[in-house]
């Protein structure tokens, strides 16, 4: 039986409704992570589970209860918010130890759950300082380990990262990546930044405008997206569209490109005229490629062990973006890269539907 359950979830701010009927599972022990541009949903979903908004239709359950219109507090659920919202004028060991001491706990048991949580979280040290004497990661930890003192049986994380600097960010994700395994806990992360979803989850949930647009491992998104947005979303710097068009033979021609025309790896007829979206992620041109394009390279970002090419750079459409590794790599004019059909992937512009 899964850990958290969500049938037919439905939010409504007045009138308005924002989540639209979100059905999804959660295994025990899982790392899914809400992903999705600002505003599709990711908090208000996350804060439904947690009690912290009421639900309009549908039902959640954790294990085996029905939680729908349960109290917060009694929902066996702990959430760690991006702002830390730790007490200023109370010590690491009195922030991590308050909600126990609320919940009746005795002095005994509160001074060795919140000594194991430290150990884990390495802030043995930092216990009498208060958080004005701490690093933003350091905070974040207390607030992680405010929550890891309660023995939830599921985690919440609404962008826990967000007010860190970049390098903390990898940093602090790795330290909740090692914690999910220490803990083997359910947990549940939101965050708009794909690069953490790839990174962090087992299992991706990528929201749109209040509805699930696809679940699936982090590869599973990335090789077999189910649509334009998903096939866009995920995946740095982001897959570059080729319009095409149907020729009467069932090939596909390139409309920007002179003379590449190839046979599409997809098992269903196009029909002739029909304009076809063509995906390939900067990463996937390959110099050996059938299918040779001709670009001018307006811009390359070198990054050390990778640099990326722009071309296209101030036109209407979105520039194409080539991935560039080893030692020559050219610094602009115009280059020939290669398209291998059966790496890409080919989408219906009308609906963004994949086809396949
Ligand atoms: P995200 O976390 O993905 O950025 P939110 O869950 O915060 O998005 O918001 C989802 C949608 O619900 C947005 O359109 C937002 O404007 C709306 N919304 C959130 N909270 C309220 C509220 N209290 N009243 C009305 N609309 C809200
Ligand atoms: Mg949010």
């Amino acid at each position: 039986m899964s850990k958290v359950a969500l049938s037919k979830v439905v939010k409504k701010y007045g009138g308005l409704e924002v989540i639209h009927g979100v059905d999804l599972e959660i295994e025990k022990g899982e790392f899914v992570v809400f992903v999705g541009p600002s505003g599709c949903g990711k908090s208000t979903l996350l804060r439904m589970i947690a009690g912290l908004e009421g639900t309009s239709a549908g039902t959640i359950a954790i294990g085996t209860r029905d939680v729908t219109h349960i109290d917060p507090a009694k929902r066996g659920v702990a959430m760690v918010f991006q702002t830390y919202a730790l007490y200023p004028h109370m010590t690491v060991r009195e922030n991590m130890s308050f909600g126990l001491k609320m919940g009746g706990m005795n002095a005994a048991e509160i001074k060795t759950k919140v000594a194991d949580a430290a150990k884990v979280l390495k802030l043995d040290t930092y216990l009498d300082r208060k958080p004005k004497a701490l690093s933003g990661g350091q905070r974040q930890r207390v607030a992680i380990g405010r929550a890891i003192v309660r023995q939830p049986e599921v985690f919440l994380f609404d962008e826990p990262l967000s007010n860190l600097d970049a390098e903390l960010r990898v940093q602090m994700r790795l330290e909740i990546a090692r914690l999910h395994k220490e803990l083997a806990a359910t947990m549940i992360y939101v965050t708009h930044d794909q690069v953490e979803a790839m990174t962090l989850a087992d299992k991706i949930v990528v929201l749109r405008d209040g509805r699930v647009e696809q679940v699936g491992t982090p590869i599973a998104l990335y090789e077999d997206p189910v649509n334009l947005f998903v096939a866009q979303f995920i995946g740095s710097p982001r897959m570059n569209l080729f319009r095409a068009r149907a020729e009467a033979d069932g090939l596909l021609r390139l409309v920007d490109f002179a003379d590449a025309v190839f046979a599409a790896s997809i098992s269903k007829s196009v029909p002739a005229g029909a304009e076809v979206l063509v995906g390939v992620r900067p990463e996937q041109f390959d110099n050996n490629g059938p299918v040779r394009i001709s670009v001018q390279v307006d811009v390359v970002e070198n990054l050390g062990g990778v640099s990326f090419a722009y071309a296209g750079v101030g036109h209407e459409a979105e520039p194409y973006c080539i991935e560039l590794r080893g030692k020559s790599r050219p610094e602009g004019g115009t280059i020939t890269i290669g398209i291998d059909p059966a790496a890409a992937l080919y989408f219906d512009p009308a609906t963004g539907l994949r086809l396949k």
